[in-house]
């Protein structure tokens, strides 16, 4: 078996992958996040080409189930931009649902996952139309396709909580391994910015028994800890660094440190890059485009012309890269 990644329009040879967006959103909508909804596929398509036109091959796309995937959309946008799309299975923190969806959805949970990365994505709920409050939209069962053309999820997206692990990160990380031994898939982690990603490891590698390598972890820039981020680093998992489309976010003045302390250590070989767009406003900052116009270009200049590419393609190919199964 060769390693491939999981496209929205099939298995890609990892050398095929080019420069990546690694963590990014081009469909997402929360109800935390009112009125910021990404859903216009026209939109989609104007990120992308601008992504291209900047070097960019392909965008990994971290929206979990039930939060507006795109899934009808995804396989067209990556053929009319010849952009490389890989979508996400899994789940987002509860207050991203509907407690009644989400109660619905525990019960085979994993299999879910696991029809999502073999067979395709499966149909979220439709959102709630304005008017009186109805009954709860219930999930559809996992067999029920989102689209007629069958779109895979390439990665399982999970999140750990602002505070202590609820009973709901408990179900969704068990439910993310059980799917990851199942098939393979690697596993992308939205950590806060107080949690200890520590936890994330102990639940994910100790207790379910998830290699790190399989394992990255997102937003690692808003915890400002370079002693944490070299001992993770050391235990072999990888870092989406994000920020750039968060204008004035600290995030976004710490990534560059953040970056400069890690290779200086010694472990530029588990960095990959992304934008992280996730609401209307932080889309006009061109997250994607200056990903490849900004910081590859300052990383350059500093730490010489390699560490673009190991960043950019190198890493993301190894990290994204499965021996797919189907159980
Ligand atoms: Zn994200």
């Amino acid at each position: 078996m060769t390693p491939t990644i999981r496209t929205v329009l099939g298995d890609l040879d990892p050398a095929e992958l080019g420069a990546t967006d690694s963590h990014d959103h081009l469909f997402i909508r929360s109800p935390l996040l009112p009125g910021e909804e990404l859903d216009d596929p026209a939109a989609a398509e104007g990120v992308l080409r601008a992504f291209a036109a900047a070097g960019g091959r392909s965008f990994v796309q971290w929206t979990p189930y039930g939060m507006g995937r795109g899934a009808d959309s995804l396989a067209e946008l990556s053929r009319v931009t010849g952009v490389h799309v890989v979508a996400a299975t899994g789940l987002h923190q509860a207050a991203h649902y509907d407690p009644d969806t989400l109660r619905a959805l525990y019960d085979g949970l994993a299999e879910r996952f696991i029809v999502e990365l073999t067979t395709g994505l499966t149909a979220e709920p439709a959102t709630e139309p304005p008017g009186p409050p109805g009954p709860p939209a219930a999930p559809e069962a996992p067999e029920a396709p989102a689209s007629p053309e069958a779109v895979r999820a390439g990665l399982i997206k999970v999140a750990c909580d602002p505070g202590t692990t609820t009973a709901h990160t408990r179900q969704v990380m068990a439910a993310a391994a059980d799917a990851h031994h199942a098939t393979g898939a690697p596993i992308a982690v939205h950590l806060e910015p107080r949690a200890h990603p520590h936890l994330v490891l102990n639940r994910l590698h100790v207790r379910h028994g998830v290699p790190p390598h399989r394992i990255i972890l997102g937003h690692l820039t808003r915890l400002p800890d370079v002693r944490v981020h070299r001992e993770l680093a050391a235990e072999g998992v990888y870092f989406a660094l994000d920020s750039p489309s968060r204008a004035g976010h600290p995030a976004d003045h710490q990534a560059f440190d953040v970056i400069a302390d890690l290779v200086e250590a010694g472990h530029a070989s588990r960095l990959l890059l992304g934008a992280d767009t996730t609401t209307r406003t932080a889309r006009q900052a061109d997250g994607p485009t200056k990903l490849l116009n900004d910081l590859v270009p300052r990383l350059a200049r500093t730490f010489g012309p390699e560490l673009p590419g190991l960043l950019l393609t190198a890493n993301p190919a190894a990290a994204f890269a499965t021996d797919w199964r189907t159980p």
